[in-house]
């Protein structure tokens, strides 16, 4: 019979790998179990993180392939609206480099991991598990769920899912561009958007994400961008929108377990590192006092609310307000925005972690009101 554990982390991602090594250094005894034989892969990402995102992973500047200080926005028809901070703004990680080192950072802090093993089921506080070791039936006093988009737990408590899932599908090659902007093209993808992303060394990676038909915009895009179609692709789903609970029966949601990838740009990984960082608070709080009921877990919603909630809310708002956007009003809104008080102002109030201020800014903006109407008459204003 294996020992029992104060803390079980389904997946060594980002955030579980944080969740373990914030309980593991408080303490606690932590078991990490992934299912892949090696952690990092495969990679499903385009490892673009800000900088507050990649000081949050806590690793060494050894995953940073490349820095960028803006963006190039590519409307379908008219000229590119260029936001160049002139100083770093964010990096390109290697992400498997990333997700290994934050392994071991846990391990270091006395985190144990079992790698090959699948988390299969949760029955009366234990985890099933299968794999490598066989079949283990692992006790624990908390369990945090880190296992990703396809969330096994969250499946088997029954949980209330995410209500969105992009597909997102992306290649990597060499490209001409500037190596210090990031190029997002809104019309690639009629739900989301596509990008170009400069990782060093002439290379970039391409992709897209999408609600529907995700393969064959992409196969249009890299002919566009001119990349060749017969490149490795990578593939994964991003979910979008916060689960309605994120805790209850012993286990706490984290990362893209739970939804929290940022709905204005898909990426999940500083707000599935904060997350985690607050329900591994919340565990060792919960194991000091020996309470893991309901009413104890649920201070974990309260911190996350409280840190990010109305961020992702208003991106969630966002995210549905660009449903109903053409391409044609896109490129409106584009050439609307580019003038240099508009950019300045991005500049300035612009964070890829935190859009509501600049969100705020933009829809004062006489010239764009408009653009922004549904979302102020469902009343947005109440963001602000
Ligand atoms: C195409 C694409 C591009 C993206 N680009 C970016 C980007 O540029 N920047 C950004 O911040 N984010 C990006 N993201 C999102 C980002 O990759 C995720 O939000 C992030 O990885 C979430 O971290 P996580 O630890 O919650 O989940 P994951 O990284 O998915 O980790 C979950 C882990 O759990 C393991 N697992 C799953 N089920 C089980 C099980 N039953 N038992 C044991 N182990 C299990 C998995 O193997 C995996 O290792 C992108 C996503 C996609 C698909």
């Amino acid at each position: 019979m294996p020992p029992a554990y104060d803390v079980v982390v389904a997946g060594a991602g980002p955030a579980g790998s944080a969740a373990a090594h914030v309980c593991a250094r408080r303490g606690l005894s932590v078991l990490c179990i992934e299912e892949q034989g090696s952690i990092g892969y495969p990679v499903q990402c385009a490892g673009l993180l800000s900088l507050a995102a990649f000081e949050e992973c806590a690793v060494s500047r050894k995953p940073i392939l490349n820095i960028v200080s803006g963006a190039r926005i590519v409307p379908s028809f008219g000229s590119a609206l260029v936001i160049d901070a002139k100083t770093p703004k964010a990096c390109v990680v290697d992400r498997a480099m990333l997700d290994r080192e934050m392994a071991m950072a846990a391990a270091d802090a006395g985190a144990e991991f079992m790698l090959k093993n699948v988390v299969c089921g949760v029955k009366n506080n234990h985890v099933l598990t299968r794999g490598i070791d066989g079949k283990c039936e692992i006790p624990f006093k908390i369990l945090i769920a880190a296992d990703g988009p396809r969330s096994t737990i969250a499946r088997f408590h029954g949980m209330e899912r995410s209500p969105v899932y992009l597909a997102g599908i992306q290649s990597e090659g060499m490209y001409n561009s500037d190596p210090g902007l990031v190029e997002l093209y809104p019309d690639a993808a009629p739900e989301f958007f596509g990008w170009v992303i400069p990782s060093g060394n002439g290379r970039v990676r391409v992709g897209l994400c999408g609600k529907t038909n995700a393969r064959h915009l992409f196969s249009v895009f890299i002919k566009r961008i001119g990349l060749r179609s017969d490149l490795h692709c990578v593939t994964g789903t991003i979910p979008l929108g916060i689960m309605p609970r994120t805790y209850g029966l012993r286990t706490l949601f984290v990362g893209d377990a739970a939804g929290f990838a940022k709905p204005t740009s898909g990426g999940g990984v500083y707000t599935g590192v904060r997350s985690a960082r607050h329900a591994a608070a919340v565990a060792v709080e919960c194991c000091e006092q020996d309470d893991f009921s309901d009413t104890a877990l649920a201070e974990y919603e309260k911190r996350w609310q409280a840190d990010m909630g109305r961020e992702l809310a208003l991106g969630y708002r966002l995210f549905l307000m660009r449903q109903h956007l053409s391409v044609k009003t896109i490129d409106e809104m584009i050439q609307v925005m580019n003038n240099p008080a508009t950019i300045k102002a991005i500049i300035r109030y612009g964070d890829m972690d935190r859009p509501a201020k600049i969100a705020g800014v933009l829809m004062r903006n006489p010239s764009l009101l408009h653009f922004f109407s549904p979302l102020l008459l469902s009343g947005i204003r109440s963001f602000f």
